[in-house]
């Protein structure tokens, strides 16, 4: 049974990339690999906006989010908390044995830099985790004002996810000042689960040496002299890298100006039918995701048998809401490969699934 993905994460994968998966691999210590790595490189780095390496790590994003407190946090880390995935992350940190406390908002509720300012300030912290786009909630923090406000810091080092927002909107990583920006790989990029990329400052690195207890799977100066060789830490899932490398092409084929501005409009039109339908977005319509729409369902529209309605007469499938919001709200993924035909297509199909269960707008 397959259908197409319009939850936020996975998402839809090309034909073209699952072919890609098919090249037969080869040694992860052999010439070919070591081609295959550095092949990838000039491309990261510009969807990162970096001079740093790009890291692959063979694991969900959860991996190098655990692996970075692990590697950078000394003193105390603060986790900016605003949706189910940055929540986690506090979680997380405590579970490392780090000392962590956490910058809590409602969720849908974007991070204030004032408030981090605030508790910079203090002097309590040496790094920080923020998660750009919150995916529970659709909401997209303001990284540019945020990050002005950390640089104001030296000794805080910045953590940023933007797993589902890599590559869909311009994140220059060198540029913010960030110090650590992880992805993983099946969210705003389309590929299938499983790998992580991530990079890392130069300074970050520093920290990270002087730092006990990094482990081994997600140590980061492993990485960093494994890179150096072309190489990764262990086994690679190589079959996505192939996948990613075909990705690389399909996106600068297209162009990054291109690809962003087609993320903005496919959003907007998703936000154009939540007005027409008579729905709300759940954040502030400023700090609305680009890549995703977190609708609040002020209609009290049977989330679960809309899903079932699409997915039986439509074949696809929309996300229902994530943990404490499931219900209350439902959300739809313009990530990847979406275009102006397939999310018209849905929003159609989502009118006559409603319009059947006697609820249309
Ligand atoms: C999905 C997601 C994660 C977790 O990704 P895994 O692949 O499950 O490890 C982390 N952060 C954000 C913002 C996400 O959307």
């Amino acid at each position: 049974m397959s259908y197409k993905l319009f939850i936020p994460g996975p998402v839809e994968v090309s034909a073209k990339t699952y072919a890609a998966m098919t090249t037969p691999v080869f040694g992860h210590r052999s010439k070919d690999f070591v081609e295959l790595y550095n092949s990838v490189q000039p491309g990261l780095q510009a969807l990162f906006g970096t001079k740093d390496p790009v890291f692959i790590s063979t694991s969900s994003a959860w991996g190098v989010m655990e692996g970075a407190v692990r590697n950078l946090v000394r003193k105390k880390v603060l986790n900016c908390c605003s949706g189910a995935f940055s929540d986690k992350w506090f979680d997380v940190s405590k579970r490392c044995g780090k000392e962590a406390e956490a910058l809590s908002y409602e969720w849908g509720t974007p991070v204030d830099p004032a408030d981090i300012r605030a508790k910079l300030a203090t002097g309590d912290f040496d790094a920080i985790t923020l998660i750009h786009n919150e995916t529970s909630t659709g909401t997209m923090n303001p990284i540019r004002e945020i990050m002005d406000v950390i640089r104001d810091f030296p000794e805080v080092v910045s953590i940023v996810d933007c797993v589902s927002s890599f590559s869909a909107v311009p994140l220059p990583k060198d540029e913010l000042g960030i110090d650590v920006l992880l992805c993983g790989s099946q969210k705003a990029l389309a590929l299938p689960p499983g790998m992580a990329l991530f990079s890392v400052s130069q300074r970050a690195l520093d920290r990270a040496r002087e730092l006990p207890d990094r482990g081994y799977y997600f140590d980061f100066i492993e990485f960093l002299s494994n890179h150096e060789k072309g190489m990764t830490p262990s086994t690679p899932v190589i079959p996505l890298i192939f996948a990613l490398r075909s990705k690389l092409e399909d996106i600068f084929a297209e162009g990054l100006e291109n690809r962003y501005t087609r993320h903005s409009a496919l959003n907007a039109l998703v936000h154009a039918w939540v007005e027409r339908a008579g729905f709300e977005l759940l954040p502030p319509r400023a700090f609305a995701s680009k890549t995703l729409t977190c609708v609040k369902n002020n209609r009290g529209i049977d989330v679960a048998a809309l899903n079932a309605g699409l997915k039986q007469r439509y074949n696809c499938v929309i996300d229902g809401g994530y943990g404490k919001l499931k219900g209350k709200t439902f959300r739809i993924s313009n990530m990847g490969d979406e275009t102006e035909e397939s999310i018209r297509t849905l929003l159609e199909q989502i009118d006559r699934v409603l319009a059947d269960l006697g609820t249309g707008a």
